[in-house]
C-alpha cells in the first residue's frame, strides 16, 4: 500500500481549506447556535464538485476516488463537523446508493442533479423504534397496480426536510426477512410525503436532521432501486462505504481539536512558562497525535480497498469505530488543555467535543461496529 499524498489529494485539500476558511469558519458558531443548515453553502460546494466526489464525470461528478473524498472531509471536519457530516451523508448515502445500485436510467436522471448540488439528497433507514436493529423496520410498502404505496415514519434523517430526493428503505416482505426490504427513490413534493425538523441536538447542529412521514405515498415501479427485496443488502453495502466517510469526518474533527490544542498549549503560560512545557499537557498532545495517525492509517487502508472495488465491511468498521472514538477523545482533551476557556463557546474546543459525539452514533454506533468486526473475525 502506498499512501503517499497524490497531487489530486493536495489540490482538493487546499481548495476545501480555502473554501472552509472563507465561507464556513466565520459563520460556524452562528449556524451552530441557531441550528441553521446553510443550504447556499451546500450549493456552492456542489459547484466545486464536492457533492459528487466519487461519481464519474459522465454522471456530472468529479470522478475522484476515496483518497480525495477523505481529503475533502478531513478539511471540512477541521472547521465544522456538521457541514462535513452533511457532505458525507449526501455523497455516500443518497448519491452513493443510486450510483452503486441504481439502474442506468435512474443514474442518468438523478446523479447529475445530486453531484452538482442542484438537488440535495437524503437517505432513510432509521425509524423511531428501530435504529441499530434496522431489520425490524415498520415502514411498509404494498404494491397497488404499477405503483407502490408507502406508509410509516423514518427518523434522524440528514437533509430530510431540505432534501429534494430521498432514498428510503422500506419493508416489502416479512418481518426480519433480509430479503423483505426494498429501496425506493422518493422525490420531495410527492403527495403524502412530509418532513419535520428535529431540533435541540447536542452537536452537528449545522447539519439538518428530520423525521420523514409517509402517508399513502404512491411511488412508481420505476423508482425501485435494483430488485424488490434487495434493499437491506444494498443498504449494508452503502454503509460499508459510508463508514469511511464518517471516519474521515472524525479525523477532521480530531485534527482540528489537536491543532487548536497545540497552538493554545504553546501560547498559554502558567507558572511562568507555556503549559506545553508541562509533561502532563505534552503527553496529552502526544497521545492525540499518535491516535490520529493510527486512525488515519486505518481509514486510508479502508479507502484503498474501496478504490480497488474490494469488500470493506471489516476495514470500514475498524476505521469508523477507531476514528470516531479518537475524535471524542481529542475533543475532550482539547477542552481540558484549554481549561476554563475550553469550556466556553469563545474557543473551538467545546464544539469539537459536541460534534465528535455523533460520529460514534451515526451510521452504526461504536457497539455495532464492534459487532460487525467480531462477526468478521469469528466467521
Ligand atoms: C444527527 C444524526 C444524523 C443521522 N442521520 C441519519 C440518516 O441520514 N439516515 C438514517 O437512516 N439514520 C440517521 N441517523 C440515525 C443513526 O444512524 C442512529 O441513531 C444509529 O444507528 C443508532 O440507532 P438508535 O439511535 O436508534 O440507537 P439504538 O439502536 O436504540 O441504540 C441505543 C444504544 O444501544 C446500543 N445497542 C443497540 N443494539 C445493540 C447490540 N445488539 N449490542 C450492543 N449494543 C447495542 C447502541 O450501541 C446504543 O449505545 C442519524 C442520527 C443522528 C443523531
Amino acid at each position: 500500500m502506498d499512501f503517499t499524498i497524490n497531487e489530486n489529494q493536495k489540490m482538493i485539500a487546499q481548495m476545501v481549506k480555502d473554501f472552509a476558511e472563507k465561507e464556513i469558519r466565520p459563520n460556524v458558531m452562528h449556524w451552530d447556535e441557531n441550528e441553521i443548515f446553510p443550504i447556499d453553502v451546500m450549493k456552492k460546494m456542489g459547484e466545486l464538485g464536492l457533492l459528487g466526489i466519487f461519481i464519474p464525470q459522465e454522471y456530472g461528478g468529479s470522478g475522484f476516488g476515496y483518497f480525495e473524498y477523505m481529503a475533502a472531509l478531513i478539511e471540512l471536519g477541521k472547521v465544522c463537523g456538521g457541514i462535513a457530516l452533511s457532505v458525507a451523508a449526501h455523497n455516500s448515502l443518497c448519491t452513493g446508493h443510486i450510483y452503486y445500485h441504481g439502474s442506468e436510467e435512474q443514474k442518468r436522471k438523478y446523479l447529475p442533479k445530486l453531484a452538482t448540488g442542484e438537488w440535495i439528497g437524503a437517505w432513510g433507514l432509521t425509524e423511531p423504534n428501530t435504529g441499530s436493529d434496522a431489520m425490524r423496520m415498520k415502514c411498509v410498502a404494498h404494491k397497488d397496480g404499477n405503483e407502490w404505496v408507502i406508509n410509516g415514519t423514518k427518523t434522524w434523517i440528514t437533509h430530510g426536510l431540505s432534501g429534494d430526493v430521498a432514498v428510503v428503505l422500506v419493508r416489502t416482505g416479512e418481518l426480519l426477512d433480509s430479503n423483505g426490504i426494498t429501496a425506493f427513490i422518493v422525490e420531495k413534493g410527492t403527495p403524502g410525503f412530509s418532513a419535520v425538523k428535529i431540533k435541540n441536538k447536542l452537536g452537528v447542529r449545522a447539519s439538518e436532521t428530520a423525521e420523514l412521514i409517509f402517508d399513502n405515498v404512491r411511488i412508481p415501479e420505476s423508482n425501485v432501486i435494483g430488485e424488490v427485496g434487495q434493499g437491506f443488502k444494498q443498504a449494508m453495502k452503502v454503509l460499508d462505504g459510508g463508514r469511511i466517510s464518517i471516519a474521515s469526518v472524525s479525523l477532521g474533527i480530531a485534527k482540528g481539536a489537536y491543532e487548536a490544542s497545540l497552538k493554545y498549549a504553546k501560547e498559554r503560560e502558567q507558572f511562568g512558562q507555556p503549559i506545553a512545557n508541562f509533561q502532563a499537557i505534552a503527553f496529552k498532545l502526544a497521545d492525540m497525535a499518535t491516535e490520529i495517525e493510527a486512525a488515519e492509517l486505518l481509514t486510508l487502508k479502508a479507502a484503498d480497498l474501496k478504490n480497488r472495488g474490494e469488500k470493506v465491511t471489516k476495514e470500514g468498521a475498524f476505521a469508523k469505530y477507531y476514528a470516531s472514538e479518537v475524535a471524542v477523545k481529542c475533543g475532550n482533551e482539547a477542552v481540558q488543555i484549554m481549561g476554563g476557556y475550553g469550556f466556553t463557546k469563545e474557543f473551538p474546543a467545546e464544539k469539537y467535543l459536541r460534534d465528535s459525539k455523533l460520529m460514534t452514533i451515526g451510521e452504526g454506533t461504536s457497539e455495532i461496529q464492534k459487532l460487525v468486526i467480531a462477526r468478521n473475525i469469528l466467521n
